[in-house]
């Protein structure tokens, strides 16, 4: 196929926020699949607080992007040449292909995204990496039973408004965590029992007010001040499960939690996890999450930036900012 895949490329490693010298624009032929493969092209790429992480030079769950490599990213994209039986041409397919217009496959980075059963994006937000680390995170780390009480941070983020809303669905009482004031009239709509505005009131007398009983799950997606105001409310045998930090991501200073005794007085337990672990698991819990996205019992908002590659630079920085309300990603032009 002749044309120009245009790229973003890591090209420094940021201190802070990621400015724009940590970026550079590359132009290539678009590639020819080998035997074997598949040229995708990319329609939707998913921008995603790990990002940041993966821009660092340090041991992780991944190896760091190296400098002057096409920055990694989730994306989903139509087949529009193969060989390779099993992604046809016209198929449409979920990978981790990078903040580019087209890519290369040989099928075994990447798996079917069946646009019968929902469109593209819902492949990055219900039925992809948000809807998935909730349901990994919530159900297999936090393991919440009906009537207990589930708090989660960064509630009106792609993987928050899951988490919130499977929760619900199990029958538990939740409060959620947000910035601003609508964000946490977001929450109100899906359900939530309660909605907490970090940015305007103080988070520990908060946090007593919306769980008077305690809190039995803690899903924590910003980590810091946030981490310790909820570790001051656990109950006995609490779950504290640790999805992220975005309120350390830009530092390296880390702030570790000042109040984690409370994990001896309450004898609970604060368990990290990647949602990737359970890959095993993502068919059986795809079927459910489709099924309640059906049912319209769960589903959050795509927040589609337009404009193509060229915009990634920009669009990750308002994951720092709160600017995106909703599962953040491109659309590739
Ligand atoms: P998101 O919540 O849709 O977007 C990020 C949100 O974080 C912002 O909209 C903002 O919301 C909030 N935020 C940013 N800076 C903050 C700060 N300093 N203090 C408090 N809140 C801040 O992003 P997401 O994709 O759903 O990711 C949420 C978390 O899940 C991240 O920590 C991410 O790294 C983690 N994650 C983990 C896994 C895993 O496998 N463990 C997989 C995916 C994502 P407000 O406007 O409400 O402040």
């Amino acid at each position: 196929m002749n044309g120009i895949n245009r790229q973003i490329r890591l090209a420094a490693r940021p201190s802070g926020l990621p400015d724009d010298s940590c970026w550079s624009h590359t132009e290539e032929p678009i590639p020819s699949p080998g035997p074997g493969e598949i040229l995708v092209k990319i329609r939707y790429l998913s921008v995603d607080p790990a990002m940041r992480g993966w821009m660092r030079d340090r041991p992780s769950y991944v190896p760091p992007v190296e400098v002057g490599a096409v920055m990694r990213a989730l994306t989903v994209g139509d087949v529009v040449a193969s060989n390779n039986e099993a992604f046809p041409v016209g198929s449409s397919v979920a990978g981790v292909q990078g903040v580019q217009e087209y890519a290369l496959s040989d099928g075994t980075d990447v798996w079917a995204a069946d646009t019968a059963l929902a469109p593209l994006p819902a492949w990055l937000n219900t039925l992809g990496i948000a809807g998935l680390t909730a349901y990994c995170g919530l159900v297999e780390v936090g393991k919440p039973e009906a009537g207990e009480t589930v708090l989660v941070s960064g509630a009106a983020g792609s993987v928050g408004v899951h988490v919130g809303q499977i929760a619900k669905i199990l029958g538990c009482r939740v409060v959620g965590i947000a910035g601003g004031p609508a964000k946490c009239a977001y929450l109100d709509e899906l359900g939530f029992d309660g909605a907490i505005d970090y940015k305007s009131e103080n988070l520990y007398a908060a946090i007593g007010r919306e769980c008077p009983d305690g809190v039995d799950v803690f899903f924590d997606n910003v980590g810091g001040e946030t981490l310790d105001a909820a570790l001051a409310h656990i109950n006995l045998n609490a779950r504290v499960v640790i999805c992220g930090a975005i309120s350390q991501y830009n530092t390296t200073d880390i702030e570790g939690p000042k109040n984690y005794l409370a994990l001896l007085i309450q004898r609970a337990r604060m368990e990290g996890f990647i949602y990737f672990d359970y890959s095993g698991q993502w068919p059986s819990m795809l079927e459910k999450l489709a099924a309640w996205s059906a049912e319209g019992r769960l589903g959050s908002r795509d927040d589609i930036v337009p404009g193509g590659v060229e915009m990634f630079p920009e669009a990750l920085l308002r994951l720092f900012s709160g600017d995106n309300f909703g599962k953040l990603m491109i659309e590739v032009g």
